[in-house]
């Protein structure tokens, strides 16, 4: 089967004939039908997690059907329409016992330190990792559910969203941050504030939701929101830029805008990935109760209660996506996305 493999940073991926993946008995293989790219998937960042071995088949944004079932699988039959899941924890740990396998300390990533990926036409995935996917979802938006909808969805439930809360998203016209906005926007949060550097991801996060959308290249957004608030600041803010996204390069910056931006009594929650440190007076969190949370990725049980979301259009996944490319065309698609020809969002690969 041909497969987009990375060897080297800096390096583009190699399309290359390999062996289908055989399966465990507790494994099935799906068929590749979407495969969405992200930020870590362009050969020029630093891992998180860091690889361990290489060659490796990048994708873990995975929509396909059933094409073999391990001998000890029920319930999961060859032509399955599914979406994966791809955290895979030691199954051991409190965490993992507790649903909590996306913050096992021994994490791996399918399509990244787990195994191959979806830039395949095949991928060998756990049994726990595969999800059905109803025929109202396109594989297209499947591909997507997990992460980056997911991955929204559990920040605004890390947030501890309530009714009128407001809520300021930086990053928040990214694919993370658009998911985030509608699930706040469901939780009843009002208002809505999306940040973002770029124009045509916040008409986006403006078209699903967001009440305020601030452009973060025209100026401070702190200030502005203050002013959007009545000088107070936000009860939440969330920070879904961090080091990996699109407005990644700000790092840090975006952390403390976040911090910044909450008011007192109020909660900062971080979801974007970086390398980043930041600074925050000590005595905010004694003197305002203030709270900073960190948020990644999504329990496996919250993926039936996504899906119904997206079925009865409570949270719209087609905006995300702008481009479609073939396997073939994978480090064009890389490329597009690194250097945003064509005001990109989501890409999706289908082999
Ligand atoms: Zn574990």
């Amino acid at each position: 089967m041909k497969a987009a493999r990375f060897y080297k940073e800096g390096d583009p991926l190699r399309i290359e004939d390999v062996e289908i993946p055989k399966i465990g008995s507790r494994e099935v293989l799906v068929k590749v039908k979407a495969c969405g790219v992200t930020p870590s998937n362009i050969p020029y960042r630093k891992m998180i997690p860091a690889l361990e071995k290489v060659p490796v088949t990048y994708g873990h944004q995975i929509a396909g059907t059933i094409a073999e079932v391990g001998s000890d699988v029920t319930g999961i039959n060859k032509g399955n329409r599914v979406f994966v899941e791809y955290y895979v924890g030691c199954g051991q740990c409190p965490m993992c016992r507790s649903g909590r396998d996306y913050i096992c300390p021994d994490f791996r990533v399918i399509g990244k330190t787990w195994g191959d990926g979806g830039f395949a036409e095949y991928v060998r995935v756990p049994v726990n990792n595969i999800f059905p996917l109803p025929d109202e979802i396109s594989f297209e938006e499947g591909a997507l559910i997990a992460d980056p909808i997911g991955v929204g969805f559990h920040a605004a439930r890390r947030a501890g969203v309530q009714p009128n809360n407001s809520v300021a998203i930086f990053g928040g016209g990214g694919a993370v941050g658009i998911a985030t906005v509608q699930c706040a926007k469901l939780a009843g949060a009002d208002p809505v504030i999306a940040i973002d550097a770029f124009e045509h991801k916040l008409k986006i996060a403006k078209k699903v939701g967001a009440d305020e959308i601030v452009n973060s290249s025209e100026g401070d957004p702190v200030e502005k929101i203050k002013s959007l608030t009545g000088d107070k600041g936000v009860d939440i803010a969330i920070d879904a830029c961090g080091g990996m996204g699109s407005a990644g390069e700000l790092g840090g910056l975006t952390y403390e805008q976040s911090m910044k931006s909450t008011r007192w009594g109020g909660r900062t929650v971080i979801i974007g990935c970086s390398w980043e440190t930041f600074t925050c007076e000590a005595l905010r969190f004694c003197l305002e109760e203030f709270e900073v949370l960190g948020s990644h990725g999504v329990p496996k049980s919250d993926l039936p209660t996504i899906v119904s979301l997206i079925v009865n259009k409570k949270i719209q996944v087609k905006p995300i996506i702008s481009h479609f490319f073939s396997l073939d065309e994978i480090n064009h698609a890389l490329d597009v996305l690194h250097r945003g020809l064509g005001d990109p969002f989501k890409i999706i690969i289908r082999p």
